[in-house]
């Protein structure tokens, strides 16, 4: 929970922090941070919506992924209290996005093709404010960054 809080995530999954159940923190609203444990996806729309997404597995990279506006989300709460769900538009991305990591899979598998970006910030020259810069890269070139970064503690150990 405070690995999530404090990278601003909105939504984590066990196998990111190094634990290998079925559960996932999902950010539904400000307010409501909903532990799923064994959570299963009974029912996606054939409708789907289009937005950004980051992930905390990835920093500084985004991509639009396309996903099911709304979902059936069952599973067990904290207490082991058997829940069922329906949600739609941001809470039912996050999820969507949270049980792809318990099966492995991450947005960089399934993104809209030319929009994945890396994030970077620059000051800008008149004003002094921070801006956002997205710069767009291949998979190619995300994976080698990534390469580069795993190699470093491995050559240290
Ligand atoms: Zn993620």
């Amino acid at each position: 929970m405070a690995t999530m809080t404090e990278a601003e995530g909105v939504g984590l999954a066990a196998p990111q922090v190094g634990v290998s159940k079925r559960v996932i923190l999902a950010r539904l609203d400000k307010e409501t941070v909903l532990p799923v444990i064994n959570p299963e996806i009974t029912q996606r729309s054939a409708e789907a919506v289009v937005a950004v997404e980051g992930c905390l597995s990835i920093p500084g990279f985004q991509a639009d992924v396309e996903r099911s506006l709304t979902i059936t989300l069952k599973g067990q709460d904290a207490d082991g209290n058997r829940i069922e769900m329906d949600l739609s538009e941001f809470p039912a991305r996050v999820v969507q996005h949270e049980v792809d990591h318990l099966d492995g899979k991450l947005y960089i598998d399934q993104f809209v093709p030319e929009t994945l970006s890396a994030i970077s910030y620059e000051d800008d020259e008149e004003t002094g404010e921070e801006q956002v810069v997205l710069t767009p890269v291949t998979l190619e070139e995300l994976r080698s960054c990534f390469a580069k970064a795993t190699r470093v503690p491995t050559a240290t150990r």
